[in-house]
């Protein structure tokens, strides 16, 4: 790496959903000058929902790419350095950590904010793509009232799966659960409270063939059984619970990770296992992954990252 491409920041921020906007906001106003990559999806998964609802401060809801838009101008009216570039590999080894953006440019950083959030898992259909946001989507708690009283599927078998259907099943008509196994996964008790709701259908041994759908957007879902019978259901919204993956690949063997991948930190505060990195949103949240707590982490990250830096 040639030296003349090397700089060196207070504090780096990496990635641009609401932790990392946050982050910047509360770090630019604390005069600490921070840089932020976006990465490869600029706004986060805010980006790909429709309207948002349930994010305080907006009475008559927002749409999700407007609310990441206000967060980003919010952080650069007060200064934050916001980026287009993605970190394309991290050395923590030492202080000052040196990450390379886009393969070219290092960064020497005191201190890093790793918000790189986590990606919904889809099932790779060519049909479920093309209604993306149309019908299909992987967030109930997001999406799901615009399916009042129609009928909607909910794919997976594991707790996000039941607790999204029974969320659906008090707001839409019925919702059909798509279960591939003969069981479910889930918790014995989430398992009870989706055997209890009288308007949630489960369809043991069956994957999804294709979403079908109009102009309009989804109208039904082609399923096959594991004996190789088919059926059709029709229905209006075709929602993926069948797991996320954090986007920590880029940290494997330098922070800690749990089990399936999260970044790991102390207690209640951001802090991972490398002084002076710290992590905030969904990348460290395997369990409520909502805007407004990755927003709330962004903030904590920040004071603890100005804590460390001030130190
Ligand atoms: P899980 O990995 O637990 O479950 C994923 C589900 O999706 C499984 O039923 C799996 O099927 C199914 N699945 C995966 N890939 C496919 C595919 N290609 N086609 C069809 N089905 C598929 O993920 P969750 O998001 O449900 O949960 C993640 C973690 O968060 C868990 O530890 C869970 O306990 C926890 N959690 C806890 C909650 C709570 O306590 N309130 C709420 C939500 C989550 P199969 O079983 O066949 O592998």
């Amino acid at each position: 790496m040639e030296n003349n491409q090397t700089e060196e920041v207070k504090v780096l921020i990496i990635g641009s959903g609401p932790a990392g906007y946050t982050a910047a906001i509360y770090l630019s106003r604390a005069n600490l000058a921070p840089v932020l990559y976006e990465g490869i999806e600029p706004g986060g998964q805010l980006t790909t929902t429709t309207e948002v609802e349930n994010f305080p401060g907006f009475p008559e809801g927002v749409d999700g790419p407007q609310l990441m838009a206000n967060m980003r101008q919010q952080a650069e009216r007060l200064g934050a350095d916001l980026r287009s570039g993605s970190i394309t590999k991290v050395d923590l080894s030492e202080r000052p950590f040196r990450v390379e953006i886009d393969g070219e440019k290092e960064i020497l950083a005191q201190s890093l904010i790793v918000s790189t959030g986590a990606t919904a898992k889809y099932l790779g259909l060519p049909s479920e793509t093309k209604f993306r946001g149309q019908g299909v989507s992987a967030c109930a708690t997001c999406d799901g009232f615009f399916y009042r009283k129609k009928d909607v599927a909910v794919v997976g078998g594991g707790d996000t799966a039941c607790e999204e259907a029974t969320y659906l099943a008090s707001l839409c008509r019925k919702v059909y659960m798509i279960v591939r196994k003969p069981f479910l996964r889930a918790s014995k008790a989430m398992q009870e409270r989706v055997f209890r709701t009288e308007n949630i259908e489960v369809l043991f041994e069956y994957n999804t063939a294709e979403v079908l759908g109009d102009e309009q957007g989804v109208t039904g879902a082609r399923l096959v059984k594991t004996d190789g019978s088919e059926r059709t259901i029709d229905i209006a919204g075709f929602f993926l619970a069948i797991g996320h993956h954090p986007n920590t690949e880029l940290f494997a063997g330098q922070l800690e990770l749990d089990e399936e991948g999260y970044i790991r930190v102390e207690g209640n505060t951001s802090k991972t296992s490398v002084e002076g990195v710290f992590a905030a949103g969904d990348v460290k949240d395997p369990h409520y992954r909502q805007a407004i707590t990755a927003a709330g982490s962004g903030c904590i990250a920040a004071l603890d990252c100005e804590r460390f830096l001030l130190r």
